[in-house]
């Protein structure tokens, strides 16, 4: 037993750099999802499974008809249609199929109240997807002072501080009120959906934790930092998927029943 955690994946394209004189490969292109948040899930006691950015909403549909749980991991930027802006200079990669394919899953999720765990890119897809905006480049928009969210250390140590909000989800589950976090996102929450609340902020302001406000049985939640890969460093951070896994059997028991 066990419940079924989807997992969010990316497109990723592959090739080889072809040797001096060689012909070049021709280049592959891969579903990818970071090991680190297959293992979270499983580590945390569910089975997850990856879910390929294909089909749009006809896959999102059947695929949270197939699992109790949702994990939006990290990744590119969200194109900023999604929103309502045009493409400001400083924007970076986005991968157009991922992008529609995850605002559908996140809109069959909620309507199917599953939990749902939004990690970096997956909280602002979450935030989106409920009607919130983005900054679109952190730097560009609020200067120089954000710089601490792109971090060149490695990536299980921290960056940066986050106060977390005593009583909160998030805070519950990580059982601290000031968290030490890593940063690797040049976007963040601008205006917040109106069905979440803030459950952690940065010392300059930026959003890094939210949580629903509307779906009291439902936790949805999201982390501006990448818990996956902080989670053998802190038990605060496991504490995330935990939460996720808890909130998913929940919701399989609730799902028996009706
Ligand atoms: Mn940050």
């Amino acid at each position: 037993m066990g419940s079924v955690i989807g997992v969010t994946a990316t497109l990723k394209e592959d090739g080889e750099a072809p040797a001096p004189g060689e012909v070049s490969r021709p280049l592959g292109e891969y579903v990818r999802a970071d090991l680190d948040y297959v293992e979270g899930v499983y580590e945390a006691g569910g089975v997850p499974i990856v879910l390929p950015p294909v089909g749009g909403a006809r896959s999102a549909e059947a695929l949270v008809g197939a699992m109790d749980g949702l994990l939006l991991s990290g990744g590119s930027d969200l194109d900023p249609k999604y929103y309502g802006e045009a493409w400001l200079p400083e924007m970076g990669e986005t991968i157009p199929e991922r992008d529609e394919f995850e605002m559908a899953l996140v809109g069959a999720a909620l309507w199917r109240g599953i939990p749902i765990f939004g990690i970096c890119r997956g909280l602002q897809v979450l935030n989106v997807a409920l009607g919130g905006t983005l900054y679109q480049d952190i730097a560009a928009q609020l200067g120089a002072e954000a710089s601490q969210h792109r971090q060149t250390a490695l990536k299980w140590q921290p960056a940066h501080e986050v106060e977390v909000r005593g009583g909160s989800w998030v805070g519950e589950a990580m059982g601290e009120a000031g968290v030490k976090v890593n940063s690797y996102h040049h976007q963040a929450v601008k205006d917040l959906a109106e069905s979440l609340v803030v459950s952690g902020t940065s010392s300059d302001g930026i959003i890094e934790a939210v949580e629903s406000r509307d779906f009291s049985e439902q936790w949805v939640f999201g982390v501006q930092w990448h818990a996956e890969a902080m989670r053998r460093v802190g038990v605060e951070h496991r504490n995330l998927f935990a939460a996720l896994v808890s909130a998913a059997e929940n919701h399989a028991v609730r799902r028996e029943a009706a």
